[in-house]
């Protein structure tokens, strides 16, 4: 974890121009962030030279890794092109027939900048829909930037509220109440209330978003009840179902709600489908995709985007999401349960207070005994945060960058060598601090 003495002088001086010497919260700063040279394959070289397995992956972004070859290349001959137009682009119909063809809830698309912005025009798109405001989410579920997506996210303990009926806890000083009182919270898996409160609050809520596996309630998979009970209960109410896949898409070749049985009728994507370049996609049913349609007059809802569709985001995105075919996912999926059994079976040899979680290519370790079942088990109370604190170090010291609080996540140039140095270096860990657990 030892950062080294020229990214300490690009910190001292990146302190002079931002609040608090970064540009995003989500930096792991702990103290000085590591700056980055550059990226190859799964790994990232620093400022000092030292080498790193990334596995954070511009968060769970690169699935093919750094600068992949095909990104590359499309990206190059794209830039002779001309970057941005007013006009569209032939590429962002690949794109867009490409999502269409694999994932089963998209009959047309949208194409935005950020996965905020595609959660944000889904809930504006739902609204616009059934005209209705409000919506329901789950408890401490990260969903982007946009205000009534970020109600509880900084839910903790003494927040928490009933079991039964959390509360809407505002994410940042002055959030209006007007938002909180627009947001109907829900734990993850919790089925019985999931029925409950949809039907209660059911005709004024306009979508009820759900991440099918939410990272921060712990990156778990959800229950069929849960699913069914979501899946009734809106449909019931004429809720709209938006599936939050900005991270979870890369869970199969159709995404995360195809894989766990959730039939959305919005979905929102993000991160792999723009191949390491900023994008969003807001897709879905085709009558609710309709509001953005502007072809006879002022559409229901209006949404432009100066950088929208702009061809180097699509281009990447369409190398990206070529070479993730049934092998890629193949690959990804047997990497990831090497490194899940492998760090299972490593906590079960030294009965180490660790578990991990995940599925596919996406992993989470926690530093508890038992697979938290929601967002409240998974919280990381000031001991369990330490031993975390612990083993992210232990990574840095050992040559791998493992996010804190966050899916860690396998790329495509990874390989099973790779995957044992992951197990191996966690064995490492559980046999190096042991005796500070007793
Ligand atoms: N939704 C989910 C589930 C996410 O994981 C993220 C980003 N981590 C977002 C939305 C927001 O995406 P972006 O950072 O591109 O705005």
């Amino acid at each position: 974890s030892k950062v080294g003495q020229r990214s300490k002088d690009r910190f001292a001086r990146a302190q002079l121009v931002f609040p608090d010497g970064t540009s995003r919260v989500s930096i792991d700063r702990g103290p000085v962030p590591r700056y980055i040279e550059r990226g190859t394959g799964s790994y990232v070289i620093d400022v000092d030279g030292n080498r790193f397995l990334d596995l954070n992956a511009n968060f769970t972004t690169l699935i093919h890794g750094h600068a992949f070859g095909p990104v590359v290349e499309a990206l190059s001959r794209q830039l002779h092109l001309g970057t941005c137009f007013a006009n569209p682009t032939e590429s962002e119909i690949a794109l867009a027939e490409l999502l269409c063809n694999r994932i089963p809830c998209v009959e047309r698309v949208r194409f935005v900048n950020t996965g905020t912005e595609a959660v944000l025009f889904a809930i504006k798109a739902a609204r616009a829909f059934t005209g209705r405001s409000k919506i329901a989410k789950l408890e401490g579920a990260y969903h982007g930037a946009y205000d009534w997506a970020e109600v509880s996210l900084a839910a903790t303990p003494d927040t928490w509220g009933s079991p039964r009926a959390p509360r809407s806890t505002p994410f940042y000083r002055g959030m209006p109440a007007s938002v909180l009182d627009e947001v109907i919270v829900m734990r993850f898996n919790d089925a019985d209330a999931a029925r409950r409160l949809l039907s209660l609050h059911g005709h004024h809520l306009a979508a009820v978003i759900i991440d099918p596996m939410p990272s921060r309630a712990g990156l778990i998979p959800p229950t069929p009840e849960f699913i069914a009970a979501v899946q009734e209960t809106a449909r019931m109410g004429g809720v709209l179902v938006i599936a939050d896949e900005v991270l979870n898409l890369r869970q199969s070749f159709e995404g995360a709600s195809a894989r766990y049985g959730l039939v959305p009728d919005l979905i929102t994507m993000g991160k792999i489908i723009g191949g390491g370049l900023p994008i969003g996609a807001i897709g879905g049913r085709q009558d609710v995709m309709e509001v953005f349609d502007g072809s006879a007059g002022p559409p229901l809802l209006p949404q432009g985007g100066t950088f929208s569709a702009n061809p180097l985001s699509i281009t990447a995105g369409l190398a990206a999401m070529r070479h993730l075919d049934h092998a890629a996912l193949a690959h990804l999926e047997e990497l990831g349960n090497v490194v899940r059994n492998g760090i299972a079976g490593a906590i079960s040899k030294s009965v180490a207070p660790f578990c991990v979680s995940g599925a596919a290519s996406l992993f989470r370790v926690h530093p508890m005994d038992q697979v938290p079942n929601d967002n409240r088990e998974a919280y990381l109370g000031p001991h369990a945060s330490k031993r975390m604190k612990q083993l992210v170090n232990f990574f840095a010291d050992n040559g791998i960058i493992l996010p804190y609080g966050a899916a860690a996540s396998i790329s495509t140039p990874m390989n099973r060598t790779d995957a044992i140095f992951v197990v191996e270096v966690f064995a490492r860990f559980l046999h190096t601090h042991r005796a500070s657990w007793k």
